[in-house]
């Protein structure tokens, strides 16, 4: 009777158990650059910066419109310095589809409004507004760095990094001690920490020599003023992001855990690029997207819903002589975004035999959204199909994900904005505990896997 069980019933294993000694040890290896990765992109900028320097030593050069390219070609092209896409030009002409995965940058932090400096009771603060899905309790007393650029009025870009290095000063909002929290801690989570009280230290000495009001305001714009010559006014052309200070490490005394900030979605960018940098001669256009602002829903020129894409595929699909909608219509894309991992401490909110478990391989979501599948994507019976089989072709171990019980919550990933323009789209992520969190967790054998199964998205035949 067990043999029959063992034909006829799914089965899922640790990958642990799967895994031989070799491909654990390329694991470590794919997990420690990627922690070096993490480390340097803290932003989508950041991001895009350190993937350019990685791209280039692997040999891609800058999209520029008008040049020809042939079979074996790498390119990129940076989206305004905050999205990036990248290329590896196939042997098959693009009519015939290309072979695309699509992963965000951007990550839930804090940005700066337009007016932030303001001063009350002699401390000195920059006042925020948050992007993105965070829990604001989370965010009060932890370091935190701030990294952008201003804009000064004659058009300089001055670029702004301060929290980072070993020798720099860190920020931190603050929080009550919980010897006077007990009317604070009554409270829902939700609304214990309000938006607005999101305000970030950033000094409390006065400037010598000055008088009256707003003396640390003063002292902390001149510090401002030394360090990149700016002025308060020039705030209003500013982008500027407070992120958590902490670098990646390795969590849990077998060291199976990678502890770290943007995991979402940096785990699947990454995987997106090692797998680009490693392929050789792909049959099909290979096609790297790292996009902004899906954390607010893939708006504005640099989000996934902006026509930069067609803008790019158009100018490769000219030269080769191809129709880009037929192109498209042809192309297979995979939406490389985490997913929710069991957390044994929390139950009550997945429904076990569907949701994605760490050290079980890459999760491929058929669906996403919430309430009734509502926003979802849905990938068709036929995509998961070719998922299926790709992956089995290619010793990609994967299991399906769902972002909770039915009716529980849900969410949402760039899969629509791919599949509206008549691409088949389906969502696959590494799993990942805590998202959103200012430090997530996800498995070294997920993040190996979620490469492996890009690479074999690029590479099929
Ligand atoms: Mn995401
Ligand atoms: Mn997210």
């Amino acid at each position: 009777m067990s043999d029959r069980k063992n034909e006829l019933f799914y089965k899922k294993h640790h990958l642990a158990d799967i895994m031989d000694a070799g491909e654990k040890q390329l694991c470590e290896e794919y997990c420690s650059k990627y922690m070096n990765y993490l480390d340097a992109a803290k932003t989508e900028r950041l991001a895009v910066k350190k993937a350019i320097e990685l791209a280039e030593k692997y040999g891609f050069k800058p999209f520029k419109y008008g040049e020809t390219y042939s079979a074996g070609d790498k390119i990129y092209k940076s989206v305004r310095g905050k999205a990036l896409i990248l290329a590896v030009i196939g042997k098959k002409n693009l009519e015939e589809g290309a072979h695309i995965c699509a992963a965000h940058i951007d990550s839930p932090r804090i940005d700066l409004k337009q007016v932030p400096v303001m001063e009350k009771d002699e401390v000195a603060y920059f006042k925020t507004h948050y992007y993105g899905g965070i829990r604001k309790y989370q965010w009060v007393a932890i370091p935190l760095e701030l990294h952008g650029v201003v804009v000064k009025k004659d058009g300089t870009v001055v670029d702004v990094n301060i929290g980072g290095d070993p020798a720099d000063p860190q920020f931190m909002i603050s929080d009550l001690l919980p010897h006077l929290a007990s009317k604070q801690s009554q409270q829902p989570l939700s609304t214990a920490i309000k938006g607005e009280d999101l305000n970030l230290i950033i000094g409390t000495i006065p400037a010598a020599d000055s008088e009256g009001t707003d003396r640390v305001k003063l002292n902390v714009l001149e510090i401002l003023n030394e360090k990149y010559g700016i002025v308060e006014e020039d705030f209003l052309s500013a982008e500027l992001e407070i992120v958590p200070a902490f670098n990646a490490r390795e969590i849990g005394l077998d060291r199976g855990l990678i502890g770290g900030y943007g995991h979402d979605d940096r785990v699947c960018a990454f995987a997106e690029l090692q797998a680009i940098f490693d392929i050789e001669d792909p049959e099909y256009t290979a096609v790297c997207i790292l996009a902004d602002k899906e954390e607010v829903g893939s708006t504005g020129i640099t989000g996934m819903g902006s026509e930069v894409f067609e803008c790019f595929m158009g100018d490769l699909c000219e030269q080769q002589g191809a129709n880009m909608y037929h192109c498209f219509e042809n192309s297979f894309c995979i939406s490389a975004d985490v997913t929710n991992a069991f957390d044994p401490s929390f139950p009550e909110v997945s429904e076990k035999q569907n949701n994605a478990k760490l050290n079980y391989g890459f999760g491929v979501m058929k669906f996403t959204g919430r309430a009734g599948k509502s926003g979802a994507n849905d990938a068709s019976a036929e995509v998961v199909g070719r998922v299926r089989k790709i992956f089995s072709e290619a010793n990609v171990v994967w299991q399906t994900g769902e972002i909770g019980k039915v009716d529980e919550g849900g969410g949402g990933t760039v899969a629509g904005t791919l599949s509206k323009r008549n691409i088949d789209t389906i969502d696959a992520g590494v799993p990942v505990i805590s998202m959103h969190a200012p430090y997530e967790l996800v498995a070294k054998f997920d993040c190996y896997m979620a490469y492996k199964g890009v690479k074999a998205v690029y590479m099929e035949k």
